[in-house]
């Protein structure tokens, strides 16, 4: 058993490719089949290799591996001509030389008259030897296949043009070379968009006349924005990497995905097993399915909080070298992620909340830093200061203790002693539990980021 995700390289992996591509993979895993990928670049105008790197970087980071592939079209055009050759000996392609004028006032016509645009076949007997190759579409009885999306679908031959199987340069079109690939790559079921399937119906007829065995179809609905419209820029990031920068993790994002137009009751979290294991073709929604950024955000943050320590780390790895964080020179990165993950919706934000315990900083945030630093709060910090640096146990719970011994001996809440240390700590206030956050930073920063606080002070 056998699938593919076949892409144009003509842009980014896109979010609706990535979706596509995941229904191919899990039906390939599901029936202990292959998974193929196939880059359909016989469109060598808008065709490039950033396109091709962007989308093995999109499968990679997603974790969707293939069996077989990368196969690229444009190795395969002795393979085409070849089957051409025989469709033309066999009689079941023909030259044809209409110009383009011809055809245009062809279709003006059929349209004027109320009649469906399409080929009126004149050049089938003509004989000729140059310009574009059509194949020869039957003229009687019907096409019927059943989708696995869409159901039962079936139409008249007579509705079908003479499709364009090569230019009048020779280079084969799209449906001839989608066919012999999934004939020739033995692919069993063919997922793709639903904008192909007005096309089926038509390499339908290619097989039969190649006398080749037909692949299952699943045509999968398009994913739309959240104003109904067809997804795009204006939505928000399209672009599979996208979201990794925009800190997802791939596992959130396949799980929302997925939940775009396939469903198993109620549930919306599922790991990779369940999907493989619940995932059915035939329950793939056959309208279009609406994105929802906050869906995504929520799952991203459960996975955040769930996934395995390591898995996370690989991951924010990325977003820490953006940042230029070397976390060797601190406190280990399993227990800084280990404090941050309940409170980080995505990666972003965690790598921000990393900054401060393994780089210093040059200056408080000005705004808070004239609120927080006062004569009023100096005795206070001072208190802190002195007390932390007598302590001989450094962890959470010793921390904590002090503080609580400064409220006292100040007279003051938890807050007004809380609130100043958090920002000398992180320089911008942003930080989660204190005494946790302290016992990270270490000692020695600690007290030199308090120190810092007393000096802002007293340079006023
Ligand atoms: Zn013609």
């Amino acid at each position: 058993m056998k699938s593919r995700f076949a892409p144009s390289p003509t842009g980014y992996l896109h979010i609706g490719g990535a979706r596509t591509a995941l229904f191919a993979w899990l039906w390939a895993r599901k029936n202990n089949g292959q998974f193929t990928l196939r880059i359909e670049d016989t469109d060598r105008e808008r065709s490039t290799q950033a396109s091709v790197d962007a989308i093995l970087q999109g499968m990679e980071w997603l974790g969707l591996d293939y069996d077989e592939g990368p196969i690229y079209q444009t190795d395969r055009f002795d393979r085409y001509q070849e089957v051409i050759d025989d469709l033309l000996k066999k009689g079941r392609a023909y030259y044809c030389e209409c110009s383009k004028e011809r055809l245009e006032k062809l279709r003006e016509d059929k349209m004027a008259a109320g009649e469906k645009a399409k080929y009126d076949g004149c050049c089938r007997d003509k004989n000729l030897s140059s310009g574009v190759i059509r194949f020869l579409n039957p003229d009687e009885g019907r096409v019927a296949f059943r989708d696995h999306v869409k159901g039962d679908i079936e139409i008249a031959n007579s509705e079908l043009d003479d499709l364009i199987i090569a230019r009048s340069d020779g280079s084969p079109t799209y449906n001839l070379t989608v066919v012999v690939d999934d004939h020739d790559m033995a692919i069993d079921c063919v997922v793709r968009g639903d904008d192909h399937i007005n096309n089926t119906p038509k390499q339908i007829n290619l097989y039969t006349a190649l006398n080749w065995d037909l692949p299952a179809f699943a045509h999968v609905p398009m994913i739309l924005g959240s104003d109904g419209a067809r997804l795009s820029k204006r939505h928000g990031a399209v672009n599979v990497m996208a979201y990794r920068d925009e800190g997802f993790l791939p596992k959130a994002l396949l799980n929302y995905i997925i939940r775009l137009g396939w469903s198993h009751g109620d549930q919306e979290v599922f790991s990779l097993e369940e999907m493989i294991d619940l995932f059915d073709l035939d329950n793939i929604n056959k309208a279009p399915a609406s994105f929802n950024q906050e869906k995504l955000i929520w799952l991203n943050q459960s996975y955040i909080k769930s996934i395995e320590l390591s898995e996370l780390i690989q991951h924010l790895q990325w977003h820490l070298e953006s940042r230029s964080i070397d976390v060797s020179s601190g406190p280990k990165i399993e227990d800084v992620v280990e404090s941050l993950r309940d409170r980080s919706k995505t990666l972003v934000e965690m790598a921000d909340g990393c900054v401060m315990f393994y780089q210093d900083f040059a200056a408080f945030d000005e705004k808070q830093a004239s609120k927080q630093f006062s004569s009023k709060s100096q005795p206070v910090i001072e208190a802190l200061h002195s007390r932390l640096s007598a302590l001989d146990v450094w962890n959470a719970k010793t921390v904590h203790g002090e503080i609580q011994g400064v409220c006292e001996q100040q007279n003051v809440g938890f807050g007004k002693v809380g609130q100043p240390f958090r920002l000398a700590l992180s320089g911008d206030g942003k930080a989660g539990s204190i005494d946790v956050c302290a016992e990270l930073v270490g000692k020695d920063r600690t007290l030199a980021r308090l120190q810092m606080a007393i000096d802002y002070i007293k340079a006023f």
